[in-house]
This record gives C-alpha cells, sequence and structure tokens, in this order.
C-alpha cells in the first residue's frame, strides 16, 4: 500500500476515535434521555388502549401526593414522573423508560397504609430514574455482539452505541417493550437496585421506607394463600425470600428500624358504652376486646398498650403477675384491675386479671397472622 494512503488511513482511524471521545457527554445524554422519553411514550399508549385509566380523583390525588414527593428527591429529574392509576384488579405496578408510572387498582386496595404505597412507587421510580430498561436491553445486545469476534464494523458500532439507546431500543417492539415493564419483569439486579434505591429515595421523603418490607414480606407470604385477592403475576412469580432478606439487610444497613405497627398505624382503641346507665369504656386491639373498666382508665389502659406496641413489644414479654394482681411486659404494669373493675366485669380481681392477659396474647397473636409476617 501506497505510504501516503496509509497514513491517511490512520489519520483517519484517529480523528475517528478523538470524534468518538469527544463527542458524547453533552449531546449523547441528551438525546439518550430524549429518547428513552419518546419510547416511554409510545409504550404508554400502547398500555391505555390495553386498560382504562381510573379518574377518581381522591385515588388520583392520594397516588399523586406520595409520588411526586419521591419524584422530588430522586438523582434523575430530567424525567417528569407521571403516574396514573389502572382499572385493573390484580396487585401490580411497572414503570415504563421515561418515568411513566402506573399503579393497579388492585394495588391500591391491597396496600395497608401510605408507607407501602410509599415503597411501591419509590421501587417503580427507581427502575426508571436508573435507566434499568435501557440497561437491560444494552447488556443483552453487547453480549449477542461480542459473539461476532474480530468484527470490526460490530467494533464501530460498539464505540457510537456506547450512549446510543435508539439502537438498543429498537430490538424491541412497543408490545415487547411494555410487556417487559408490566409482566417479564427486567431481572434480578435491577429488581435489588430499585429495592435499594427506593429505600435511599424513601429515607429522603417524610415516608417509612420500611414500608416497602411490609408490603414485600406479606406478598411473598400470601401470594399463593389467599383466595380473595388477585395477585396476578405475583402468583406465578412469587416475590422470593431472598428479595424480602435483602430488602431487610439494607434497610439494616440503613438503620431503619422495621416496626411495622408504626407503618401499618396499629393501635389499641377505647370504645365508649353503657351499662346499667353509666358510661364505661373498652379497650380493644385486633378487634379483641382486652378490658372494660371507666373511660379514663380505659383511655389510660390504651396509651400503655399503645406505646409498649410501638416500641416493638413482643408477646414473650407480656406476663401475668399473679402476686400483685398484674398484666406487665417490660416491668412496666399495663392493667391492674380494681375491685370496682372486678364487680363491673362479674368476676375476681385475679380471674380478671388472667382474662386480660389471655386477651392481650390473642390480640398479639391474631396481629402477626393478619400481617402474614413472623414475629421478629
Ligand atoms: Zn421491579
Amino acid at each position: 500500500m501506497d505510504k501516503a494512503v496509509r497514513l491517511h488511513i490512520i489519520r483517519f482511524a484517529l480523528a475517528w476515535v478523538v470524534v468518538a471521545m469527544l463527542a458524547p457527554s453533552a449531546a449523547w445524554a441528551k438525546m439518550k434521555i430524549e429518547n428513552e422519553i419518546k419510547k416511554g411514550q409510545e409504550a404508554v399508549v400502547e398500555v391505555e388502549k390495553e386498560s382504562k385509566v381510573v379518574t377518581d380523583p381522591e385515588l388520583n390525588k392520594r397516588v399523586n401526593t406520595i409520588g411526586q414527593a419521591i419524584a422530588a428527591v430522586v438523582d434523575e429529574k430530567r424525567f417528569a414522573y407521571t403516574f396514573k392509576i389502572l382499572d385493573e384488579k390484580d396487585v401490580n405496578a411497572f414503570s415504563l423508560p421515561g418515568g411513566f408510572i402506573y399503579v393497579n387498582k388492585g394495588l391500591l386496595d391491597y396496600v395497608r397504609s401510605d408507607d407501602e404505597l410509599a415503597g411501591v412507587l419509590a421501587h417503580e421510580i427507581t427502575h426508571a430514574a436508573h435507566h434499568h430498561m435501557v440497561q437491560m436491553i444494552e447488556e443483552q445486545g453487547k453480549m449477542s455482539k461480542w459473539m461476532d469476534v474480530l468484527n470490526l464494523a460490530v467494533i464501530a458500532v460498539m464505540m457510537s452505541s456506547k450512549g446510543n439507546t435508539e439502537g438498543a431500543f429498537n430490538v424491541l417492539t412497543t408490545l415487547q417493550l411494555v410487556q417487559i415493564a408490566k409482566v417479564t419483569g427486567l431481572g434480578r439486579k435491577a429488581e435489588f437496585d430499585a429495592d435499594a434505591g427506593a429505600i435511599k429515595y424513601l429515607k429522603r421523603t417524610g415516608y417509612n421506607p420500611a414500608g416497602m418490607y411490609t408490603f414485600m414480606a406479606r406478598l411473598s407470604n400470601e401470594a399463593r394463600l389467599r383466595p380473595d385477592v388477585d395477585y396476578g403475576i405475583f402468583q406465578t412469580h412469587p416475590i422470593s425470600a431472598d428479595r424480602v432478606a435483602r430488602i431487610e439487610g439494607y434497610l439494616e444497613e440503613m438503620n431503619i428500624p422495621i416496626n411495622t405497627r408504626v407503618v401499618l398505624n396499629l393501635k389499641s382503641t377505647v370504645k365508649s358504652v353503657q351499662q346499667n346507665g353509666r358510661e364505661i369504656g373498652e379497650v380493644y386491639y385486633q378487634d379483641k376486646l382486652i378490658y372494660k373498666t371507666d373511660p379514663a382508665t380505659a383511655a389510660e389502659v390504651s396509651d400503655r398498650i399503645n406505646r409498649l406496641l410501638w416500641a416493638n413489644l413482643k408477646t414473650y414479654e407480656l406476663k401475668l403477675d399473679k402476686a400483685r394482681n398484674m398484666v406487665v411486659a417490660r416491668n412496666i404494669p399495663i392493667i391492674t384491675p380494681t375491685p370496682q373493675d372486678a364487680a363491673l366485669n362479674d368476676t375476681t380481681i385475679p380471674d380478671l386479671t388472667a382474662r386480660a392477659y389471655a386477651g392481650l396474647r390473642q390480640a398479639l397473636y391474631s396481629e402477626y397472622v393478619k400481617n402474614g409476617l413472623s414475629q421478629r
């Protein structure tokens, strides 16, 4: 080959390398983001062709208030995150590239608190904010490209495809993209990252990140046990115990205590009733009558129970102090029947104490059963 021509080729190749090195960042990044949004918008049309969007203002307000609070604290701010409710009864939520997030009506019925809903939304926001769909497609693309070793054209494509999501996305149809988002999922790595990211972002909001744990743990335990709930995708692809354990680990690492009662707002309550012409207070927990006394004492008993509950009271800490006729936990007397209480309940003090103790124990047991959580 002519020396001058060869030199020319080398110079040309060098110029390409320089262009490839200089061109990226800002321009590529902008194109990448715009393309993600464009693909997401195409998928939005497909999703809303398949399912009806719920317009109920109250429900939308709830989802939007929580969703926007989280969207405001994520690291990726170039998306205008939107939240819509689909009129579908199975428990599911998903997000499309570009920050279009959907929650099924069935999921709204299933969550027990705003903290749990915040956990679900934060997980979906993280999928979009961390560009999981693009990453998944790019990774699969790279793997197949490495098969053609020494194909210079492939190397050129790889160089230029660093920020080229158009190329990556083109391997998928909009329908396939929707299918991955709604049903197939983005793979274990992306799910773990979305769980960890969700906890990180929730910590920046007023929502309790432990809500994510209670939701996932319940879903993982119940998905095959409750015929009254349509678990949809979780019926065939249940959330693994491994994933729940990891969420627990992330919370521990970030020093976030898991107190199910705080997340689910579980409290004992006092009901005012009339008995023989006078007002009395009945203390309930988990729909079980624990104690019946005068209204002021009932309020005090309920308050003591709640403070212990929210300080993570365990069933084994509950003691029946027969010598002093008291129900006690952590050396704190919870219920101390008086002769008046015994008369009101038509029994003896020792019997009333034993009944209160048994009632509270049963309530704690039923609490664990209902929440599908093991006693920690
Ligand atoms: Zn996910």
